[in-house]
């Protein structure tokens, strides 16, 4: 690995605020302290009674295949439709009038589809599909706004074999063609486009464009959602007519435990995307699991709404897969917090009674910086727990939103875990973990997750190192596909008979984890490994901090210098004196070795469509390099603004 630290990370950044569960939580919690003892005792048979949560259509023979390491096989032998786990058991079980998704468009329509609608749809789709010359093992890509039929078309290929590849509705032809091209897909379901930030935008004329390099693709299959004209091609077929004239019996057929049900390319923070494969027993057993035990959901009274897009991972385990497999009752947002007004997310909890809400830590920290009295105005008294994943939450951002959004008393849990991993790997547990903010605390049972140093060797509580995965987990991801070699690589090649996650980590002396970054992103200060998220949550604890990238950028004398990139929360404003103070407010809270060199003050930062700080972009900028690859910013126009602003401010 490129910038592999020669020494443990230094452990700066303590915390000793701790919020137990309440007892009445604890008393009503879906989980309890014993899970962590019987998957100890026995992890195979702990995740074996997980997997019996799902219906088979046949029994496994061996719950673990790890003959071949690195790759997994688990519940060999097992059948299932993943669909039909979804789906058709809760409307066998009598439960087919429940809500599975109140949508809220952003334009402000709405539609309320049970879970017998959504059954019907989906059998429609698998038929349309079918027909279409769709078969199992045949790929399809989806490029879809946050709309049902986008849950619509994942569970149609799931119910019939076909592994899907979700590409965010925001990425451009190229990032589109090249994933189509990787995955060999053969139909492409998108949209004529959706709603974002009060205005309709375009997805097929991208489709359009990506296909003229797609050989493999031989037809579209386009939902109507804006009604905007598009050009239309001998290969487009209408998802109305192909979907709504086809028949609504479907019977699913079982599947293998293996059977792969999708490739999903990482958000690309560090380099070029990756397919991560993910199979069907072992990926809905975690992902129905965890959702279940990290949530508490009580499907018949919680309203559940997880904020991701359904382009990235979390949209896959925490909007279709786990959720429904649970038979929640959920909300799908198609827009952007601040459309029409910046209090939408919070009048949408109102709206319908959100009582648990999942979304990123970007998002938290700008509605920090939108301010207090936004959420103020709305009732959120429903909400009993909050969830946070994507990055590390610092923890000032932690408890505002225990405070402003939880009312002072809800569980937050923060939650590691990655495209690769398919679920949640660590995390508390919200009736059983006294929650600590910033942390995310445990691995959840039946995972070993482990922090080592160089040597591999575990680090003890106090010590910071690599985060490292020792033994295989059912919603592992099974390889790369279409390259073994770079799964090889990427993942097993750092350390014996460990999954390398690429993420630094600490031990804190209660020995929960904190997650720190990047290991590409950790600086080299005067001889200390410093990472990047304890400045950033120094800087985000000072009162005027929104939020802070920050980089070591190459330094003559301590060979690398801190260099913070800061947001201002509301209307503060800056001065010498001020950026004086931010350097001091550092130094006083980690230690005078991570005091930045230089603090520079931007209205924006660079982020990846997911939302993730690109470091590497402003490092370029703290180094004065030519600007890296850009292709993966949600805004590529911002490093540009980013450099203007500098020049203009000198
Ligand atoms: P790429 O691998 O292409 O660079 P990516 O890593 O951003 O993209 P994802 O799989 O979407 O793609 O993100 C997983 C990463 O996000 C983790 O490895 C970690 O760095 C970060 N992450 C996710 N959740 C948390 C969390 N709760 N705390 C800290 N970091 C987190
Ligand atoms: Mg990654």
């Amino acid at each position: 690995m490129a910038d592999t630290p020669q020494e443990t990370l230094a452990n700066l950044l303590s915390e000793d605020r701790t919020f137990p569960p309440s007892p009445e939580f604890t008393q009503a919690a879906n989980v309890t302290a014993a899970a962590y003892d019987e998957a100890a005792a026995d992890r195979l048979a702990f995740w074996e009674a997980q997997a019996r949560r799902l219906d088979w259509a046949k029994d496994w023979d061996r719950v673990l295949d790890w003959d071949n390491p690195p790759f997994a096989k688990w519940f060999t032998g097992g059948e299932l439709n993943v669909s039909a786990n979804c789906l058709d058991r809760h409307v066998a079980n009598g439960l087919g009038d429940r809500v599975a998704i109140h949508f809220e468009g952003e334009p402000g329509d709405t539609r309320a589809v049970t879970y017998a609608e959504l059954l019907d749809e989906v059998k429609r789709a698998a038929n349309a599909l079918t027909d279409l010359g769709v078969g199992a093992g045949d790929r399809v890509v989806i490029y879809m706004p946050m709309i049902p039929e986008a849950a619509v078309a994942m569970l149609a290929c799931a119910r019939i074999g076909a592994p899907h590849s979700v590409v965010f509705g925001g990425f451009s032809a190229n990032a589109l063609s090249s994933r189509i091209d990787d995955a060999g897909a053969k139909l492409v379901i998108c949209a004529d486009g959706g709603f974002r930030k009060g205005k309709a935008f375009a997805l097929k004329p991208t489709v359009d464009e990506a296909l003229e390099s797609c050989p493999s693709v031989e037809q579209v299959l386009v939902v109507t959602r804006t009604g905007q004209e598009v050009a239309w091609n001998e290969r487009d077929v209408k998802w109305e007519d192909a979907v709504g004239g086809a028949s609504n019996e479907h019977e699913a057929q079982p599947f293998d435990a293996e059977h792969p049900l999708f490739i999903l390319y990482t958000s690309g923070t560090t380099g070029k995307p990756k397919g991560i494969l993910h199979t069907s027993g072992g990926y809905l057993t975690q992902a129905s699991f965890t959702h279940h035990a990290v949530f508490d959901l009580k499907p018949e009274t919680d309203v559940y709404w997880c904020t991701a897009d359904i382009g990235w991972v979390t949209g896959h385990s925490y909007i279709v897969y786990g959720p429904m497999s649970n038979g929640a009752t959920q909300v799908m947002y198609e827009g952007t917090p601040d459309t029409p007004h910046t209090g939408r997310f919070w009048e949408i909890v109102q709206k319908y009674g959100v009582t648990i809400l999942y979304t990123a830590p970007t998002a938290i920290r700008t509605f920090m910086k939108w301010g207090d009295d936004v959420p103020a105005q709305y009732d959120l008294s429903s909400l009993r727990v909050l969830g946070s994943v994507g990055e590390p939450i610092n923890p000032e951002a932690w408890v505002w939103y225990r405070e402003h959004i939880g009312g002072g008393n809800t569980p937050v849990v923060d939650t590691w875990w990655q495209t690769e991993t398919g679920a949640i790997m660590v995390s508390p547990l919200p009736g059983v973990t006294s929650t600590k903010p910033g942390s995310a605390q445990r691995p959840l049972p039946g995972i070993s997750v482990d922090v080592v140093d160089e040597q591999g060797e575990s680090v003890p509580d106090g010590g910071g190192g690599f985060l490292v995965i020792r033994e295989p987990w059912p919603s592992m991801l099974r390889t790369i596909w279409g390259d073994d070699q770079r799964f090889l690589d990427t993942y097993w090649a750092h350390f014996d008979g460990m999954y390398f996650a690429g993420d630094g980590a600490k031990k804190d002396d209660d020995g929960d984890l904190w997650l720190l970054g990047r290991v590409d992103d950790i600086m080299l200060v005067s001889g200390h490994n410093i990472s990047t998220t304890e400045v950033e949550s120094a800087l985000v604890s000072h009162a005027t901090v929104a939020e802070a990238a920050v980089v070591g950028a190459s330094d003559p004398v301590t060979g690398q210098g801190i260099v913070a990139f800061v947001i201002l929360r509301g209307q503060s404003e800056s001065s010498p004196e001020h950026l004086a103070e931010l350097r001091a407010h550092v130094a006083k809270t980690l230690g005078a070795i991570a005091k930045p060199r230089q603090v520079i003050i931007v209205a924006e930062l660079p982020k990846t469509r997911s939302g993730k700080i690109m470091r590497r972009l402003l490092r370029d900028i703290a180094e004065d390099r030519e600007i890296g690859d850009v292709t993966t910013l949600a805004d590529n126009t911002v490093m540009s603004r980013i450099k203007t602003g500098l020049q203009g401010g000198k």
